[in-house]
């Protein structure tokens, strides 16, 4: 990402400067990385999975909370891609592909990428980039953001385009990158350590990507190419880790779960079983077992085998009380039982599921999906505007209740509530196309239309509002 951001060759000397020294306000920085991630959310690789989301975000504001009095709003989201890589985007968007999940061998060493990137965040070093490289226009870094996105798996095109605009500038521009690198990682492994994560995670993780980078010559993993790895960079790691005290840490329970459940949506759905049931076969439990049995399980659900997974899931549950409990097994039992045709049963794991764990995404929407499936919409409903009261911006909530004014034929509410996701999801026009359709459907009493119409006007209102901002040069 940052290797990529075309630089001018105007300020040639590698100057970090402080980090407010920058004519980009952090505001600014937040609406460039929210209208991107507007864009990636419609990327084919988009993950969405809320439980793998909601993981990433507990790591990621487990690590940020030892940020020195910073207000800095993080979101982390998972992509897709096979290829290590992770990335920071202005206003505190952070990236993070699957395959990079799956290469850690521990939590550490995840937790050190994404302390690296928070860091580039912190820092602010894609603001001071831009800033100097006289990109600071909205548009224009809008524009190059989502050229970037669209090169993130394929790194050459980026460096390409840079090359092209700067060709004499490159070996400069990766001064300056490995600069705010060494920066990154100085103050990624404070906040790692911080955090009581095993500071070795960062070198040992960065020497294997290096490793494999060599092994692929040429193809190295994307986090090599956007982030230098230099043996410079390794051994100033090395030497700042050396004295520190040694630290067993355990890797969490969610930890295991999120990469089992990544495992077994790869590759075909047999060969995920075959790989989990060898692994049970063999004893090979890289840590925990309870993992090892809930990824056999998810395969065999992904491979239409819903009995066996639950027979699987069994198992699994009387290892619990040893290894803890985790929302991700309550959602995982509740979606066996509704794919066998047990709605009901799905309703009441999700119901005492959510007293045990209130604030979990991905058990709210169960729910809602579950009453929907036991055709209960009025008790959808009611579960929905309980949620909403708190979870007022969830487009995910906003769209099933779309839904289920949809399933109850009430087409005002059905637009309405449409129009809202849409809205959230950045979507202005689509929302105000909702919102027309909701006008004239007719089914709303007086108070239900005057609603509708202040909507409509609000979204044009900031319509015209974008379309201004985009015409600023
Ligand atoms: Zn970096």
């Amino acid at each position: 990402m940052l290797l990529a951001l075309p630089l001018r060759a105007a300020d040639s000397l590698p100057d970090l400067g402080e980090s407010s020294q920058t004519d980009m306000s952090p505001a600014m920085e937040r609406r460039i990385g929210t209208s991107v991630m507007h864009e990636i959310r419609r990327d084919p690789a988009w993950l969405d999975d809320p439980e793998v989301y909601a993981y990433l975000n507990r790591l990621g504001s487990r690590l940020a909370a030892e940020v020195d009095e910073s207000r800095q709003e993080f979101e982390l989201f998972p992509l897709s891609d096979p290829t290590l890589n992770a990335f920071a985007m202005p206003g505190g968007f952070i990236g993070v592909h699957t395959g990079l999940i799956l290469a850690a061998e521990s939590e550490s060493e995840l937790a050190s990428v994404l302390a690296h990137e928070i860091s580039h965040v912190t820092q602010r070093h894609l603001a001071r980039l831009m800033s100097k490289s006289g990109q600071s226009q909205l548009s224009s870094i809008v524009g190059l953001a989502v050229a970037i996105l669209a090169a993130r798996s394929n790194p050459d095109l980026a460096i390409g385009a840079a090359a092209a605009g700067q060709a004499a500038g490159i070996q400069q521009q990766l001064n300056y990158t490995r600069d705010f690198e060494r920066e990154a990682d100085r103050i990624g492994l404070s906040l790692l350590e911080r955090s009581n994560f095993d500071i070795r995670g960062m070198s040992a993780f960065f020497e294997r990507l290096q490793k494999f980078g060599r092994l692929y010559e040429n193809n190295a993993p994307g986090y090599l190419r956007t982030h230098p790895l230099t043996t410079e960079r390794l051994s100033d790691l090395g030497n700042r880790i050396q004295n520190r005290p040694y630290r067993q840490v355990v890797d969490s329970l969610e930890f295991q779960l999120v990469r089992a459940k990544l495992r077994a949506q790869q590759g075909t759905a047999r060969d995920a079983v075959t790989e989990f049931e060898s692994r049970l076969k063999d004893r090979k439990f890289a840590g925990s077992e309870l993992a090892v049995r809930y990824g056999l399980a998810q395969a065999l659900l992904r491979d239409g085998k819903a009995a066996a997974a639950e027979r699987e899931l069994a198992t699994l549950l009387r290892l619990k009380t040893a290894a803890g409990n985790s929302p991700m097994i309550e959602t995982l039992a509740a979606l066996l039982r509704q794919k066998q045709g047990d709605a009901p049963g799905a309703i009441k794991i999700l119901r005492a599921a959510q007293v045990r764990y209130p604030q979990e995404r991905a058990i709210a929407y169960g729910l809602v999906e579950s009453l929907l499936e036991a055709r209960q919409p009025q008790d959808a409903l009611r579960a929905i505007s309980d949620d909403l009261m708190i979870y007022t911006s969830d487009a995910r909530m906003h769209a099933l209740q779309a839904r289920t004014y949809s399933v109850l034929g009430q087409r005002l509410q059905q637009h309405r509530a449409q129009a809202e996701a849409y809205a959230l999801e950045g979507q202005l026009s689509a929302a105000i196309e909702q919102l027309t359709l909701a006008q004239k459907a007719g089914d709303g009493n007086f108070y239900e239309q005057s609603q509708v119409d202040a909507r409509l006007r609000e979204f044009n209102r900031r319509l015209d509002e974008e379309k201004t901002l985009k015409k600023v040069r």
